[in-house]
This record gives structure tokens, C-alpha cells and sequence, in this order.
């Protein structure tokens, strides 16, 4: 089964009213613990490189891991630059074995972010790669994408019909008030749920979304930063020597809400971090004495295959949807 690019994936979960997860990998143990929930679960899954992870990884190592994921579970996978950051490197990955690629022009005025997408989208259609593109800015740290909060700004709807008529792109990420990052929000931003203590955000910009929707009906839009900062696993790395304070996430009742509408990707980054940190942390302080890093990489592993099978259950909505987006995969060939 040989990667696939993310047509299938989105028309299916345009008609489902799911979304597709795109988890961020760079080392073996995340590439593991993430397929083999989507394996389990039946579940297509978007596996996603950035340019941080290029440089600490290495091309080769990811695209192999990701090979060697294709070999061992029957689902279908996307490879996909999460974040290109200009020209050369899309075209990097794109010669280098990925199925799409992000270029992020959305820092750059309209005009510009049009004819640099432009130019990424014509070098990869002709390679049989697809492309998502940005519009509008989330704020927040991913490794190195940083925004600060004042110049953050949400998608205007009034510009996304040109946008994605003029440079031909497949897939729209767009800003409606997610953000990157652990810390997504201030506490002073937030409102405490009074059951749980959690710390919730303002609500995502569904109005937008909606806007958005009306104006390129069933194209395939995109969320970034939409981690949910799961309270579980930073209640396990503060008990267990770790300090990360009022850790904001997206609540995951507006991520599923938003995954059954034209939103067909979801991506998720610093969950990851956190299930595999916590893992990490709460392994060493039961076992100080051991140094063996397959003691310690297990449980890690463990707790980010059972994230990903909640994500898959809980928030996307993909279960069981692998064997018709592959028959639609063969179609579109
Ligand atoms: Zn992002």
C-alpha cells in the first residue's frame, strides 16, 4: 500500500462529517503509537513533518519510519509538510517521497501569499502532490512558527474565493481562534470551568467558519493549533516533577463540532508532547534506577497510541473509514 495524497481522505470526510488527524511525528515511537491506533481503529491518518523535525530527524529517517508504519498497518497515510516555509523546501519534499505539502505564506500581504502558493501548488500538481494553503494568522509558538497575539488575525471570508481560485490550492488552513502551542491562551483570557477547574478559551469563530463555508462550499478547510491540552497528561507530568502552568487547550466538544463541518483536517502537535512527556516522566520517578530507554520510550509510546484512539473515537469522528477512502484513493489515481 503506497502513500496516498489527501483527496480521498477529505471528499470522504466532507460527505462523513469527520475529520482527518494530522499528528505531528519525529522519531519512531510517535510514527509506532500513532498508527497503531489508527490500525486498530480502521482509521486514515495524515502523518506530518516539520521543518523542526527535518532538521532534528532528518528526511530520510521520517519518510522510512513512515514506510515501514505503511508495511505493518492497512490504512491509508499521508505523508505532509506541515508548515513549508518557502519554495525549496516544499520542492524537497515534494521530490523527496511526500504526498502534500503546506507552503505557509500567510504572513505575507495577499498579493504575495497568492503568487508564492502559486508558484508551490504548479511544481506539485505536476508531481502528483497536493497543497494546502493559509490564510489569515494563529497566534502561538510551534517550533519555528511564532505569532505574537497583536498580530494575530482571523481569516477574512471576503477574501478566500480568489485566494483559492487564483492559486489552485487543495486544502484551506484558516484562523478562527485556534492557536499553537501548550499555552494557547492567558488565564486572564479563559473562563474556569467551575465542574472540572479546567481552564476554557473563548469560543472558536464559528461565524467565520460558517462565512468561510458559504463562500467556497465543500472545499477542505484546515485547523491548526488545535491541540485540547488534555488535562489528564499535564496532571501526570506536574505530579511527577514537571511545571507546566495553566496549559490552555481548544475544548474538544468545539474540535468535534468543527470536524463535522467543512473542516476535513485537524491538527494535532502539542497533544503528542504532552502524552509522550508525561509517559516519560511518570516512568522515571516510579523506576529511578532504570536507564534502559526502551523502559521509559514504552510507556511513552503507550500513552500516545491511547491519545490518538481518543482523538480518532472522540474528536475526528474517522473511525472505521479506511477501507472506503482506500477504494476512493485507487479511483482517483
Ligand atoms: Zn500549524
Amino acid at each position: 500500500m503506497p502513500l496516498i495524497t489527501t483527496k480521498a481522505m477529505f471528499k470522504k470526510a466532507h460527505e462523513g462529517g469527520f475529520a482527518i488527524g494530522a499528528f505531528n511525528v519525529n522519531n519512531m515511537e510517535i510514527v509506532q503509537g500513532i498508527t497503531s491506533a489508527a490500525g486498530e481503529l480502521n482509521s486514515p491518518v495524515i502523518l506530518q513533518v516539520s521543518k523542526g523535525a527535518r532538521a532534528y530527524a532528518n528526511h530520510a529517517y521520517l519518510v522510512h519510519l513512515v514506510k515501514a508504519a505503511l508495511e505493518i498497518n492497512d490504512i491509508p497515510i499521508a505523508l505532509h509538510l506541515d508548515h513549508g516555509p518557502d519554495f525549496a523546501t516544499c520542492k524537497a519534499c515534494i521530490d523527496g517521497g511526500f504526498t502534500s505539502v503546506m507552503f505557509d505564506g500567510s504572513h505575507y500581504p495577499f498579493a504575495e501569499n497568492i503568487e508564492k502558493t502559486k508558484e508551490v501548488v504548479e511544481y506539485a500538481h505536476a508531481h502528483g502532490v497536493v497543497v494546502e494553503a493559509e490564510l489569515g494568522q494563529l497566534a502561538g509558538v510551534e517550533d519555528e512558527v511564532s505569532v505574537d497575539a497583536d498580530k494575530a488575525h482571523y481569516t477574512k471570508p471576503e477574501e478566500v474565493f480568489e485566494f483559492v481560485e487564483k492559486t489552485g490550492c487543495d486544502s484551506l488552513a484558516i484562523a478562527i481562534g485556534t492557536s499553537h502551542g501548550a499555552f494557547k491562551f492567558t488565564p486572564e483570557q479563559c473562563t474556569r470551568n467551575p465542574e472540572t477547574g479546567v481552564l476554557e478559551p473563548p469560543e472558536l469563530r464559528f461565524d467565520i467558519l460558517e462565512e468561510i463555508e458559504k463562500k467556497i462550499p465543500g472545499f477542505p478547510i484546515v485547523l491548526h493549533g488545535a491541540s485540547s491540552v488534555i488535562p489528564k497528561y499535564v496532571k501526570i507530568i506536574n505530579d511527577n516533577g514537571g511545571a507546566l502552568k495553566d496549559a490552555v487547550g481548544i475544548p474538544e466538544a468545539q474540535l468535534r463540532k468543527a470536524a463535522r463541518s467543512a473542516v476535513c483536517k485537524i491538527n494535532v502537535d502539542s497533544d503528542l508532547r504532552l502524552a509522550m512527556t508525561a509517559g516519560i516522566r511518570e516512568h522515571f520517578n516510579q523506576y529511578p534506577d532504570h536507564f534502559d530507554p526502551r523502559q521509559y520510550l514504552a510507556p511513552a509510546r503507550a500513552y500516545i497510541k491511547e491519545l490518538v484512539a481518543h482523538k480518532i473515537k472522540e474528536v475526528l469522528g474517522s473511525e472505521g473509514s479506511a477501507p472506503a477512502i482506500l477504494e476512493l484513493a485507487k479511483e482517483l489515481k
